[in-house]
């Protein structure tokens, strides 16, 4: 079966695969009008992952940063097919994907394989784990909406448990050491989020238990937050220190296991930490399809880290198929900044290569019903005209602008870097805490998101956070 509706044979398939930074900002962007525009994503929804450590500890509610993809799609001109499915194979050659069904009410995952003119790649990475044991089984990753909430039904059975009448001085300080493991932007923010919450709620909800709580944040490097300036990696290790977050930097996480991690410092011996709760964030790596994909084109894809593009984010290799965000290897970090940018370029690309292949439609009617007869004067100066036309049609390379780097640390703390004409300005504090939080409800993609979190900062403030656990 081919593509679903709305299907128009003169215009050219365009595939989306995603529902992330990238896809969505391009299909934000898109003039749906000039493609049969197809969505194909696992999640039928966009999460905006700058505010998951707070969805995590229950700062916010989870849907408040989730916008469904089929509102987006639903205000676009012509209409789009969004379709939850996971892509399990793209096949360059013959410009096709290949997607299943994961929902568990079909026991046999039916596939279906459309064919595309045009490919949007932009499905992401996932978690690394670089095959350390027990990671994938124990600890709890911060990269999905799923992942935030299975962390807060763990953080709280370490609370419940530790409350449970009997619970030695041991188990208890155990069960109540939470341990971070990565000391990027994703840990650094989540550690900060895990004090808020334990000094803000914990203390008065169980005042008992606050004496026994501890947060260890592990970084194999030997400095935190290695993206930022020097000041702003000493201000966020003094706010620890005061916060009382243990940083272990130098130290390499081996092992998880159900009680404890298993430590390497860089100048001593392995050994354990006890501990409840794991949180890994340790980075990011190519997912399968990713990998099968570059795998299909190893004369121009030789990068591990992800996909190669070139200047107008084409994948080497395969032109008709483009790539954005975390699943390709670029100078530019993978952040949602980059991918959202990448996302709206491809949106302004789109048209032209719309206009571009609509004239090159048109120039071979002209060819076509010119062949074999008596070619007249005015046709020949319609196909030139067409050819000039086409040629007009400059495609620009994609250029990141670099709008600056924020951070949340816990206390009502953030810090920034920000270019301001031409030179980078530092800060961190509380006025930078304000700053950042007026700057990510403004980067929220709906009104209805923007109320919902302003709504739940409310609630924090006046209630405290959510410490319930629906499972
Ligand atoms: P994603 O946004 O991850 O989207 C990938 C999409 O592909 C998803 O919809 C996924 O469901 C879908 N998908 C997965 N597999 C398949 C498949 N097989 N077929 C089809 N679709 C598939 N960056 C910043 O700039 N600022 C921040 O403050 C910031 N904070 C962050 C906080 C956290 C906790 C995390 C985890 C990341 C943060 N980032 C931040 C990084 C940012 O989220 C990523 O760089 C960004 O999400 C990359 O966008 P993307 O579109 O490439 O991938
Ligand atoms: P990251 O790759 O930036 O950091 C992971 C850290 O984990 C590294 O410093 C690495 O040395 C450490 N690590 C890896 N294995 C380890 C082990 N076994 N033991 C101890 N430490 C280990 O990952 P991230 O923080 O998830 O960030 C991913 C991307 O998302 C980055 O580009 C980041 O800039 C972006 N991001 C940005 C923000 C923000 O701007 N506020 C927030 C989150 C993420």
């Amino acid at each position: 079966p081919g593509p679903q509706l709305p299907f128009d044979p003169s215009k050219k398939t365009l595939v989306i695969l995603g529902s992330g930074w990238g896809a969505t900002s391009l299909l934000k962007g898109l003039d749906t009008t000039d493609y049969n525009t197809i969505v194909i994503s696992p999640k039928n929804f966009f999460l905006f992952t700058p505010l998951l450590p707070s969805v995590a500890v229950g700062t916010l509610g989870a849907k408040s940063i989730l916008q469904p993809t089929r509102y987006v799609a639903r205000h676009k001109a012509r209409q789009v097919s969004v379709i939850e499915a996971e892509a399990t194979n793209v096949d360059p050659v013959n410009k096709t994907v290949t997607f299943a069904d994961t929902s568990p009410l079909r026991p046999l995952e039916p596939t279906r394989t459309i064919p595309y003119d045009y490919l949007v790649y932009a499905v992401g990475a996932e978690t690394q784990t670089f095959g350390i044991p027990g990671v994938k089984e124990r600890a709890c990753f911060m990269k999905e909406i799923g992942d935030a909430e299975q962390m807060q039904a763990r953080f709280l059975d370490c609370i419940e448990t530790a409350a449970f009448p009997g619970t030695s001085e041991e188990e208890k300080r155990r069960l109540l050491h939470m341990v971070v493991v990565g000391g990027g932007p994703t840990g650094i923010e989540m550690a900060g989020e895990l004090h808020d919450f334990l000094e803000e709620d914990l203390k008065s909800w169980y005042p008992e238990l606050h004496p026994y709580v501890r947060i260890t944040l592990v970084e194999a490097l030997p400095s935190v937050l290695p993206s930022f300036s020097k000041e702003l990696i000493a201000y966020t290790e003094r706010t620890f220190k005061e916060s009382k977050i243990d940083i272990l930097t130098g130290t390499m996480v081996k092992g998880v296991s159900e009680s404890s991690v298993r430590l390497k410092p860089k100048d001593s011996e392995e050994h354990d930490l006890a501990c409840g709760l794991v949180v890994w964030a340790a980075g990011n790596k190519a997912r399968d399809i990713s990998r099968n994909l570059m795998a299909q084109l190893s004369e121009h894809q030789k990068n591990r880290r992800g996909i190669l593009v070139d200047d107008h984010l084409r994948m080497l290799g395969a032109p008709s198929i483009f790539a954005v965000g975390d699943c390709t290897a670029t100078s530019y970090a993978p952040t949602a900044q980059v991918a959202s940018q990448q996302g709206a370029y491809l949106a302004r690309l789109f048209k032209l290569i719309a206009k571009r292949d609509e004239l090159a439609r048109k120039l071979e009617e002209l060819s076509n019903a010119n062949d074999g007869k008596d070619v007249e004067t005015q046709k020949i100066q319609e196909a030139e005209s067409l050819a000039k036309q086409i040629e007009k049609i400059k495609l620009k390379p994609f250029h990141y602008s670099h709008q600056g780097s924020l951070a949340y640390i816990g206390s009502d703390k953030a810090i920034a870097e920000l270019p301001i004409f031409g030179r980078e300005w530092t800060s961190g504090g509380v006025a930078t805490f304000l700053f950042w939080r007026s700057a990510y409800i403004s980067t929220l993609f709906s009104l209805r998101n923007r109320a919902l979190v302003a709504g739940d900062w409310m609630r924090t403030k006046f209630f405290g956070r959510d410490e319930q656990r629906c499972n």
